[in-house]
């Protein structure tokens, strides 16, 4: 498709933004015009994604699309936030509606998902780069923060750790990616039920997006705690195990990023209660350490700090 001009691609997108009751104006006027439900908190966060840097230049358009919102929705997700509105960023090298089409494929269809609407934002042309803006609401107090860890805690993570690091290893390394591995890195899963059902029980939370060990520590620093991870509670999905050996396998699972889970502290009591939460998500729950008193992470009896993963590899 030959190029177009920047209205034509604004017109494209707002003709496929859906709708929502609290949306008064979206899309085509200066400002989006918003009507949060009385009494709710917003929890605002924003990501940027640059190719080459945070994805593989070749990365198919509707993937781009879909990780860019996932990421944002992840962050909201790591709050115990429902996702609402946003706005989007794109600068693009080429005014091409053939990409655009298929980059909002793939952020409409997780928007879709979880009821989000886009309500505006800004088109230029420049290298391919996404920032989105995600708004989520929360009921006040109610919000997962990086600084409720007590020492005693569990530590907590859903799903699989080290997939979307693997398939990028592979991807680096000039192989054909696994593809059970590719869809964690191309289409991660924001956790958004998990996040929301943790209100009331996790003391923490944060979404793992930079590696286990590098964002527990995070979590550590917030709420002025150490922890202890056992490495061979780390969960790792079948295709991970086939791929790697043993020792780069648990490398890539805490250290490797891009895993969008979410780690999360909770009192022991709350054990009973994070089992039955596992089987009625139908997502694995996984306790791999507990919260100390101190600082760092220690994984493996070595002391990890700043740069966790550094000590761990
Ligand atoms: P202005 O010059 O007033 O900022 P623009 O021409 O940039 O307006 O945008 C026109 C309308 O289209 C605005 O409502 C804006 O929010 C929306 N818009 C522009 N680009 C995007 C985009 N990539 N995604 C969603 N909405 C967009
Ligand atoms: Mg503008």
């Amino acid at each position: 498709m030959p190029p177009v001009h920047e209205f034509d691609l604004i017109a494209r997108i707002r003709q496929r933004a859906a709708a929502r009751g609290d949306v008064v104006l979206g899309i085509g006027d200066d400002c989006a015009l918003l009507l949060p439900p009385p009494g709710m908190q917003l929890a605002v966060t924003m990501d940027a994604l640059n190719a080459g840097v945070h994805f593989p230049p070749e990365t198919a358009p509707a993937d781009i699309g879909w990780k860019a919102l996932a990421v944002n929705l992840s962050d909201l997700a790591a709050m115990g936030a429902q996702p609402a509105w946003g706005t989007l960023s794109l600068s693009l090298p080429q005014g091409d509606p053939g990409f655009v089409d298929a980059f909002f494929d793939g952020f409409f269809a997780l928007a879709a998902q979880h009821g989000f609407a886009l309500v505006g934002g800004d088109t230029t042309r420049g290298p391919l780069s996404i920032a989105i803006t995600a708004h989520g609401l929360v009921e006040p107090g109610r919000a997962l923060r990086r600084d409720g860890a007590r020492v005693g805690d569990d530590i907590w993570v859903s799903g699989t750790l080290g997939d979307a690091a693997g398939a990028l290893r592979q991807w680096q390394a000039g192989a054909a990616m696994s593809p059970a591995l590719q869809a964690r890195l191309d289409r991660p899963t924001p956790r958004v039920a998990l996040g929301r059902a943790l209100r009331g029980i996790a003391s923490s939370c944060i979404d793992v997006s930079d590696g286990l060990l590098a964002d527990l520590a995070h979590l550590c620093r917030a709420s002025g705690v150490g922890a202890e991870v056992d490495v061979d509670a780390l969960p790792a999905s079948a295709a991970l195990r086939n791929a790697f050996d043993p020792d780069t396998r648990r490398v890539l699972q805490a250290a490797g990023g891009d895993d969008y889970e979410l780690c999360f502290t909770a009192a022991p009591a709350q054990r009973a209660a994070l089992r039955q939460l596992s089987a009625t998500l139908a997502l694995s729950l996984s306790c791999i350490g507990s919260v100390t008193a101190g600082t760092g992470v220690r994984c493996d009896g070595v002391a990890a700090g700043a740069g966790g993963y550094q000590h761990f590899a």
